[in-house]
This record gives C-alpha cells, sequence and structure tokens, in this order.
C-alpha cells in the first residue's frame, strides 16, 4: 500500500537530530515557556521575515488569537465581518465565529482553488473588517488586487498558513505578507511537530504582544490576569522538535515540488483535471488537489490498485451541521463541486520515485480506453 502520509518516514529522516533535541529538553528540566519557545520563535520569525513570532498550542488557536486580539485591541467589534474563502478547511472559519465576527464566505477560483480575488470587492460591506485569506493546498493565495482591495477598504489582511510554511510571493514568504499570519506544527503539515503546535507571525507589537498574553491565560505579570484568557502555549519539547525541522524546510518543500512536477508532467487521464500550475516558489504542496467527476470511483479504484488518497475537504463548512442555519439558503455551487470533485494524492517529501510512477500509472489507466493506453 502506498501511504497517503507516513510519519514515521518523515520523523525518521531526521531521526538522529529530533532525539537529541527531544533528549536536551528532557534532561533540563524546563519544559514551557524557556530557552526552546525563545529558540524557535526568533528563527521561525526570521525564517518567515517578520519581527515577531509568538508559539502557541495549535494552528486553530493560532487563527482564533489573532482576532481576538483585533478585538481587544478595539480594531474590531463583535458582529464586523470577515471575508474568508467557502472551500477552506473550518479551523478557518471557527476562528472567525468563536470571536462573535461574521465569516463571508466567498467562491474560490475553480481553476487555481484559491479564493477569487474577482469576487471580493462585491462582498465588501460597511462591516467587513478584514480577509483572512487562506494559503490553501500550500498554494500562495496573495494577488496584488486582494493588497489593493484591502488597502482601498482599510481591511485587515491576515493570512491561514497552516498549509504553506516557506511558501514565496515574490521575495516574501506567506505569512509576511499581511498584518498577521497563523501557523499550524500540526504534524502531517509541512513544518510539523510531534504533536499540536502552532504560531502567530506578525510585525506589530501591540499584536504579538496581546496574542502572548491571550495565550497564556491572559497574565502578563505571574498571578496579574488583564485578559479572559486561556492556557495555549506551545510546549518545550514541540518547540525543539520544531527548530530541527525548520532547518531542513526548504530542502522538504523541494522535494514536494519535485513529486508535484512529476505528477504535473506524467498525469495525461483525460478525466483528471489538475489546477492551473504555478512557478515553483509560489507552491510548496502540502497536498496535491486533482479533480475527477467520478472522484469516489476514482478513489476506490486506487484504493484497490493500493493507492491511499484523501479528500480535502468533503463537507464545506457552510453545510456542515454546526453552522446549520448560520448560512440560510446560501449557494455556493463551485465550493460544492469541488467537495465532489476532489481528491488529494499521496505526496510529502518522502514519496519514492517507484511510488510516484505507481500513482501515475494508476490514476492514467482509471478508466482509460484500450488507445487512450496505447493498446489495440
Ligand atoms: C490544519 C489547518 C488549520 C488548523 O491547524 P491545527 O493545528 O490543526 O489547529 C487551520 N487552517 C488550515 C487551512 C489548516 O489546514
Amino acid at each position: 500500500m502506498i501511504p497517503f502520509l507516513s510519519l514515521k518516514d518523515i520523523t525518521a529522516r531526521y531521526a538522529d537530530e529530533i532525539h537529541e533535541a527531544v533528549r536536551r529538553v528532557v534532561d533540563s528540566g524546563w519544559y514551557l515557556q524557556g530557552e526552546e519557545n525563545a529558540r524557535f520563535e526568533q528563527h521561525y520569525a526570521e525564517y518567515v521575515g517578520t519581527k515577531h513570532c509568538v508559539g502557541c498550542a495549535n494552528g486553530l488557536d493560532a487563527l482564533i488569537w489573532i482576532y481576538r486580539a483585533y478585538v481587544e485591541l478595539g480594531m474590531m467589534k463583535p458582529g464586523d465581518e470577515v471575508i474568508v474563502p467557502a472551500n477552506t478547511y473550518i479551523a478557518s472559519v471557527l476562528a472567525i465565529t468563536e470571536n462573535g465576527l461574521k465569516a463571508v464566505l466567498v467562491e474560490p477560483n475553480p481553476e487555481t482553488l484559491e479564493l477569487d480575488d474577482t469576487l471580493v470587492e462585491d462582498a465588501i460591506t460597511e462591516r467587513t473588517r478584514s480577509v483572512l485569506l487562506v494559503h490553501l493546498y500550500g498554494r500562495c493565495a496573495y494577488t496584488e488586487k486582494v493588497g489593493e482591495l484591502c488597502r482601498k477598504y482599510h481591511l485587515h489582511l491576515v493570512e491561514d498558513n497552516a498549509q504553506a510554511h516557506g511558501c514565496m510571493y515574490g521575495n516574501k514568504r506567506t505569512g509576511s505578507i499581511g498584518e498577521a499570519a497563523g501557523h499550524s506544527f500540526y504534524p502531517g503539515k509541512n513544518l510539523g511537530a510531534l504533536g499540536d503546535g502552532g504560531a502567530v507571525t506578525t510585525d506589530n507589537e501591540a499584536l504579538a504582544d496581546t496574542i502572548r498574553t491571550l495565550a497564556n491565560y491572559g497574565s502578563q505579570k505571574k498571578y496579574v490576569f488583564k485578559y479572559c484568557g486561556r492556557n495555549s502555549r506551545l510546549d518545550e519539547i514541540q518547540a525543539a522538535v520544531l527548530d530541527v525541522k525548520l532547518r531542513h524546510l526548504d530542502e522538504d518543500n523541494r522535494l514536494r515540488q519535485q513529486v508535484a512536477a512529476y505528477y504535473y508532467n506524467h498525469i495525461t487521464n483525460p478525466l483528471i483535471k489538475l489546477p492551473v500550475r504555478l512557478p515553483d516558489a509560489n507552491n510548496v504542496y502540502h497536498l496535491f488537489p486533482i479533480l475527477c467527476e467520478r472522484r469516489d470511483e476514482l478513489q476506490q479504484y486506487l484504493k484497490g490498485r493500493g493507492v491511499q488518497t484523501l479528500i480535502h475537504y468533503p463537507i464545506p463548512p457552510h453545510m456542515q451541521e454546526c453552522y446549520a442555519g448560520v448560512w440560510q439558503g446560501l449557494q455556493l455551487p463551485i465550493t460544492e463541486r469541488l467537495a465532489r470533485q476532489e481528491l488529494s494524492l499521496p505526496i510529502s517529501p518522502f514519496l519514492s520515485s517507484k511510488w510516484m510512477e505507481k500513482v501515475v500509472v494508476d490514476v492514467n489507466y482509471f478508466m482509460a480506453s484500450p488507445s487512450q493506453l496505447g493498446l489495440r
């Protein structure tokens, strides 16, 4: 079986360095809010290209803290609107609604699968305060047009960079384009911990300070509480592991790009549509999405041939039970079609050429006629 993702193999590539880092923390006797966090935060801020990085418990919290900080700083009020792509992972939307803000769902461009910037202006109202741009599947979703609209309407541009660590826009990294960005270090992400973890990057000192306080019970000084915060910190062990893996992130992303290039060059099945391709630096291929009208049959077929695939995501946020009645009557035909057609092929820094060749052969054989296969 070709697994969708083998975390064991990914970790094994850096096992010595990771064991060393974990051992250092275990032996230190210091497990929270110590040197490992400080070091990783500094290295990750330098890597992303922002003044500040604040570690926290996970990627969802990172996004929640950004909007909570805007509210605490008086820059947004409950009921304000945030524009977000409709086809994102639910965490992006939860971060908005958790703070009493209104998520305005906007359709993606069906060719790129990223937020359709031509639909953003029409979604802006008097209450719009922010755009939450999701670099979905590892691909940079920022465009000049999005930037111009944010400037024109004074919207806070926030990035959900959970899937795009290391991705570039020109000479900037995603995570440094907007005012603030949330990052997830969930194990399966391009920069993944051995458990949960997350961070916010920003150049804005007030935001960074407020987020650091909120994520530490709302406290800056021991036993003095400025906000009703929560406990949402990054463990020292995870920070130490992340600091090791950060050193290898660019190399890992290059390997992902090689797998993606192979798929783009060799998948020829006319039943399968690939997203329009960008120059490589703009996509770090957290996932490799393909589109197929007979997606469920394709998934079963691949499974039968020993190729594991996943769907990202089968039910869009506006159709989830937890949001029943929230966007009453809202129809999002592109998002809903993508949910029916999307299938993610195995991709990782650890996919051997033998495996990716097999994936391509199997995908190309799906429903292929003898003539397409070059047979008589
Ligand atoms: C993974 C992910 C998150 C949330 O990260 P967690 O660390 O799992 O909480 C947020 N947004 C997107 C787009 C994600 O893929």
